[in-house]
């Protein structure tokens, strides 16, 4: 019973060497002719729908790998312009929030207190970096009219006001607040010309100063524990004084120019270093053994010298006297020079005459005669209505118990020798001119008479009487 089935109509040949493999040869199922026994070759049997033929297979094969291949492209790129919808969303996300400052004080003056309050908002990014928190100290510093002073070593900020001074000791934690030694969390340091403190710096150096609403301890939390230090911008303060050239002193002198290079800001001072025109009669006048003022002048326009020493009587002088000695007084600090405090100023007619017999009498106790005991008084104190005091023009001013020559060689005694005519003022009684001032050597006293002939009478060394014989005349 053989069966030879057909397909295709064609008779099976054996012209076909090379077997076909032929891939859609499925055994059927339950199909117990097929394949027929005596089928001596798979591509005998050919097949028509409905399968199909797979005589191209191979070329199908490259279809489809490129198809996947060119899917995953448009899949790659899809992906990537998602994935850059997604960051550019990201980045735009709500920014950190900036950081907020509210800073009040509380100033005690004159038996009352006012406080002043001041809101500083800095940008996230620029109060917050390399985990460090940077805190807008150099803004805090001008609300609390605290200047930086001294060297990079150990920066001072000294405040316009007697008092207050706070020194850093760069590399240590070590922090002197009005002379006190105080201990800082961490060490300040220097880096990138800025200076660089702890946070709590301001929080224990700052007498007075409440910091409320700060917004950064939140912000902070969410940085992992950074090191917060304050960032103090401000080297360049740091840098030492131009000293004028005798070419700049003249032109000072000529222009009342306010060039003059300060450490502190002295910009609301700087008016008071040259009188008004209409005045500077007055302020130049010469006072000594032949140039009396009268027993009746009494100055227009005393002022309190709110750097009298602590234990006396607040002295006065004349406004613009008073007013320059006040900043050279602050600018002295800056330069530290801190204990110079003011002994004397104004003194009447009354008050010269009591000083000059209160001094005869001590003489005369001790056995000189009233003609001895008045001229070697007269060589220390000026007599009634020949004294610069009476003017109040003259200030008495310097750091020891009490006024001695030693102290005009002492620093705080150069420094002010070195540096009055930028305020205005001479060493009235300079050492070795007693034969033409009349005076003995006075390293303390000195005399207002403005910046523009104060820096010429310094510049050529001269005192106010040769001053008056060679320049004025
Ligand atoms: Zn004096």
């Amino acid at each position: 019973m053989k069966e030879l089935i057909y397909i295709n109509n064609k008779r099976p040949t054996n012209q076909n060497k090379r077997p076909v493999r032929d891939y859609n040869y499925r055994p059927a199922r339950n199909n117990y002719n097929y394949p027929p026994a005596n089928i001596n070759s798979y591509n005998q049997v050919r097949r028509t729908a409905p399968y199909r033929q797979f005589g191209k297979r191979p070329k199908n094969y490259i279809k489809y790998v490129s198809r996947f291949l060119l899917f995953l492209v448009f899949t790659v790129i899809i992906f990537a312009v998602f994935a850059g919808l997604f960051f550019l969303n990201l980045t735009k996300k709500t920014p950190p929030p900036d950081f907020i400052y509210a800073i009040e004080t509380v100033i005690y003056a004159g038996g009352g207190e006012t406080s002043k309050t001041i809101n500083i908002t800095m940008p996230h990014e620029t109060g917050f970096a390399n985990n460090v928190h940077y805190f807008p100290i150099n803004q805090i510093m001008d609300f609390l009219d605290f200047n930086l002073a001294g060297d990079t070593s150990e920066p001072s900020f000294i405040r316009k006001s007697p008092n207050e001074d706070i020194k850093l000791e760069i590399g240590s934690n070590i922090v002197y607040i009005n002379g006190a030694k105080n201990h800082l969390t961490a060490p300040s340091f220097i880096a990138d010309n800025n200076i660089y403190v702890p946070l709590d710096f301001i929080l224990t150096s700052f007498n007075n100063i409440k910091l409320k609403d700060v917004n950064i301890l939140a912000a902070e939390r969410n940085d992992d524990q950074p090191e917060l230090y304050f960032k103090i911008n401000a080297i360049a303060a740091l840098s030492p004084i131009d000293e004028s050239t005798p070419e700049n002193a003249l032109f000072l002198a000529l222009h009342g120019s306010d060039s003059v290079n300060f450490r502190a800001d002295l910009s609301a001072y700087e008016q008071y270093f040259n009188p008004p025109q209409e005045q500077a009669n007055e302020y130049i006048k010469l006072i000594n053994q032949t140039n009396h003022l009268d027993a009746e002048y009494f100055p227009p326009d005393l002022t309190v010298l709110i750097d009298t020493r602590g234990d006396r009587e607040p002295n006065q002088a004349r406004l613009y006297a008073a007013k320059a000695a006040e900043a050279m007084l602050i600018e002295a600090r800056m330069h530290g020079h801190t204990n110079i405090s003011i002994t004397s100023g104004y003194r009447s007619y009354a008050t010269q005459i009591s000083i000059f017999n209160h001094n005869v009498a001590q003489l005369m106790n001790n056995g000189a005669s009233l003609e001895e005991a008045t001229a070697q008084t007269a060589l220390a104190i000026a007599y009634p209505g020949q004294s610069e005091h009476q003017s109040g023009l003259a200030i008495d001013m310097h750091s020891n118990t009490a006024a001695t020559r030693t102290f005009g060689s002492q620093p705080d005694g150069i420094w002010l020798a070195e540096n009055a005519h930028h305020f205005g003022f001479i060493v009235r009684y300079p050492d070795g001119k007693t034969h033409i001032t009349g005076i003995q050597y006075e390293p303390w006293h000195f005399r207002y008479v403005g910046r523009f002939h104060a820096i010429q009478i310094y510049q050529r060394g001269l005192t106010l009487e040769e001053y008056h014989e060679q320049v004025l005349r």
